[in-house]
């Protein structure tokens, strides 16, 4: 197997006095696609921030090609590893392809403007995600499934080798929660782009991802295939409820009902 891309080793972090994130350790490979679940509150967010550099861990270390992150400028780390939050505020009244093109942000000099190869690589990114009929549009106005595409387009500019993604799905429903998994899957497969999406919903992830992360209370619980990730007993303990799961063994994606 090549060398990891990203690894946690021993990583600890601390909002304020209690660790929300506690000695976690694991390491991410190229091309691997990534779902890190877990109940609100366990510490999903925080472990994309570390892993993206906008947080910086207590203890151990984060490396990022086996180097340590807090060695890469802020710049550096941005053309690399592009993190996607949960939310997207926006105040300005941007149009979709200036947010596209912000993307470029981490690869242009002070007071110097976008070149040819700029708008080339926000457009392709435009393609990728089916977003170029929205070019002219105001972000603020187009839909929720829109803008998580156009999020990911603006994302995609900036060539990273990795994408973290805060739950790009959860506020979706069915048809543009599959529209944005299928981009994402097809990045992963035609372009080897190394995927950590942090998600709710467990069938979308053991159907998606090729891995799972479960963690709980900032710690890992499971880490491996869907069918070894996703068991009964481990999701009972997990989220506290009691269920039925049932698979599919074709593709080893499950489904989740409530025991009554
Ligand atoms: P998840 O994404 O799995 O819902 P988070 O990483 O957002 O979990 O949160 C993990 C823990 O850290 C929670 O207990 C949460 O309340 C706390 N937390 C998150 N963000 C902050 C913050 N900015 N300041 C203080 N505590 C925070
Ligand atoms: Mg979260």
């Amino acid at each position: 197997m090549s060398a990891p891309i990203l690894q946690l080793q021993d990583v600890s972090f601390a909002y304020q006095k209690d660790p929300v994130v506690k000695q976690v350790s694991l390491n991410i490979h190229p091309g691997e696609f990534v779902g890190i679940l877990g109940p609100n509150g366990s510490g999903k967010s925080t472990l994309l921030k570390l892993m993206g550099g906008l947080l910086k861990n207590d203890l151990g270390s984060v490396l990022f090609k086996e180097t340590e992150l807090a060695q890469y400028s802020r710049k550096r780390l941005a053309q690399s590893i592009a993190w996607i939050p949960q939310e997207h505020p926006m105040v300005f009244p941007f149009r979709v392809a200036e947010i596209v093109l912000m993307g470029r942000h981490p690869y242009l000099s002070p007071l110097t403007f976008e070149t040819e190869k700029d708008f080339d690589i926000a457009g392709r990114a435009m393609e990728i995600t089916d977003t170029t009929h929205l070019s002219g549009r105001s972000f603020n106005e187009v839909s929720g499934g829109e803008k998580q595409r156009v999020v990911i387009a603006s994302a995609l500019a900036q060539e990273p080798e990795i994408m973290l993604l805060d739950e790009p799905t959860s506020a979706l429903d069915i048809k543009y929660q599959l529209e944005v998994l299928n981009i994402l899957k097809r990045l992963n497969q035609e372009n080897g782009m190394t995927l950590l999406l942090a998600m709710h919903d467990l069938h979308l992830a053991s159907k998606f991802c090729q891995r799972l992360i479960l963690i709980n209370q900032g710690q890992i619980v499971k880490d491996g295939t869907p069918e070894e990730v996703l068991q009964k007993e481990v999701l009972e303990k997990v989220y506290d409820v009691r269920i039925k799961l049932f698979r599919d063994h074709e593709d080893g994606s499950v489904m989740i009902s409530p025991e009554s």
